[in-house]
């Protein structure tokens, strides 16, 4: 009944919106992408060249016309847009005022503010839908999420109010409570960043067993966490089928520990604010992801960063040409068990965060929770980066001294670091970003 109306109403809002969602995914040749890739590319560059002086002026400057590209490696001659030009033209990108903004959560510093207009707003949650038909989830089964306190309506609500912004209010109205809430059948549970720190988890727990979800969202980051602190609380895990983690990195231990404790498949997804979903796994990738092809094209820098380049064929109130993610990457060594072509990412971490080794490693933040989750029974860890190259480790939990002093001396053999560049900082308190998030290495 609820599923029919859904349907119903998003057939009205955007026509065969149901049969995109059931039709599943298209397969295609290599060449077959490349092709409709380029298509989309070249209209996108047309559109920035022609309606943007920003990006006119940008590829002028790098000697192209209007017509310049006339093949798929054309499209490597685009330059590359970085995000501080995003953050610091952003007024100038976008076309017009949109239905709906997002902005993303401020972890790297300045935010990214992103216009949606209806057509992009409904093609985005088309796509998340397909994500979630995939991972075996249908309108109406009971799902729950974990959100971050900053993205609960009741908080944002008279900001956005004082501010005028009532399209926005609107927009989060229906998304929250009528596609998320009723349609979706969403619990969400909120948190803030004490969730780290209280050892609580039952609090947290308690209303996803209540739900009964088939599918649960959640940060792997939060995910972890509540799995330690339930184990020393003695928490009876309970299955879930499907668990989707979103919003920051997860590694292959971290992947199994979610997997064993659940009992359930785990997708990695790969999205942002600005891009939107980018890619999932899929039970035979582990953490990469299957990138989607068809609404992307996601290329690995040549340079030593490996940071990776995204350019999002559906945003034209924002157009993202090549632009450089932050994020840091490699595509996968062989193609995947489950036999889909198309590009497979393997994430590592952030462009600027990383530790420089002895011998000029970057160890990146993937690197870095591997490590620590070797050791079951630490639940807080962070390295901060000092100036001249020194390290302070932050271990919580309940390890002795002698236990820490140890984990510090196998952190330095790992990854080939002098012990004097690391000083130990039992149980202080851990650098959080501006929305809360509580990164491993900061
Ligand atoms: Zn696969």
């Amino acid at each position: 009944m609820r599923e029919k109306l859904f349907y119903m109403m998003a057939n009205l809002c955007s026509r065969g919106f149901e049969d995109r969602i059931q039709q599943g995914e298209s397969r295609y040749s290599k060449q077959e992408i490349e092709c409709l890739q380029f298509k989309k590319f070249i209209k996108l560059y047309r559109y920035a060249f022609g309606h943007i002086p920003f990006y006119k002026k940008k590829y002028e400057r790098a000697g192209l016309s209007l017509s310049s590209l006339s093949c798929y490696a054309d499209i490597k001659r685009v330059p590359c847009l970085s995000r501080q030009e995003l953050i610091e033209q952003q007024e100038l990108l976008h076309r017009r005022q949109g239905v709906t903004f997002l902005e993303s959560g401020g972890t790297t510093g300045a935010r990214v503010h992103t216009q949606l207009n209806k057509s992009i707003a409904v093609k985005r949650y088309e796509m998340l839908l397909q994500i979630l038909y995939r991972v075996g989830w249908q309108i109406s089964m009971p799902s729950a999420a974990f959100y971050s306190n900053e993205y609960r309506y009741s908080t944002n609500f008279f900001p956005l109010l004082r501010r005028g912004q009532l399209n926005k209010l609107i927009f989060d109205f229906i998304q929250q409570y009528v596609i998320y809430g009723f349609f979706h059948n969403r619990k969400n549970i909120y948190f803030g960043s004490e969730l780290f720190v209280q050892n609580n988890a039952d609090r947290y727990l308690r209303p996803v067993w209540n739900k009964k979800p088939v599918l649960l969202i959640a940060r792997p980051d939060v995910i972890t966490v509540l799995i330690k602190q339930g184990k020393i609380k003695g928490v009876d895990f309970r299955p879930i089928k499907s668990i989707v983690t979103v919003g920051n990195m997860l590694t292959e231990s971290t992947r199994s520990l979610i997997e064993e404790v659940f009992s359930a498949t785990v997708y990695n997804m790969y999205a942002s604010t600005e891009l939107g979903y980018i890619g999932v796994s899929c039970p035979g990738s582990g953490v990469s992801v299957h990138v989607d092809d068809e609404n992307y094209i996601v290329e690995v820098a040549d340079n030593d960063q490996n940071e990776i380049v995204v350019t999002d064929f559906n945003n034209y109130m924002l157009p993202l040409i090549r632009y450089k993610s932050s994020d840091v990457g490699e595509y996968a060594p062989r193609k995947c068990f489950c036999g889909r072509s198309g590009q497979v990412l393997c994430l590592r971490g952030r462009t600027r965060r990383f530790i420089l080794s002895d011998t000029e490693n970057k160890i990146y933040e993937y690197d870095v929770i591997e490590f620590f989750e070797q050791f079951k029974d630490i639940i807080n860890y962070q390295i901060v980066r000092r100036p001249d190259q020194q390290l302070s480790m932050n271990i919580g939990g309940g390890q002795s001294k002698g236990d820490k002093d140890q984990i510090l001396v196998d952190f330095c053999d790992s990854f080939k670091i002098d012990p004097r560049r690391v000083l130990l900082e039992s149980d202080g308190e851990l650098i959080r970003s501006p929305s809360g998030k509580v990164c491993c290495l900061v």
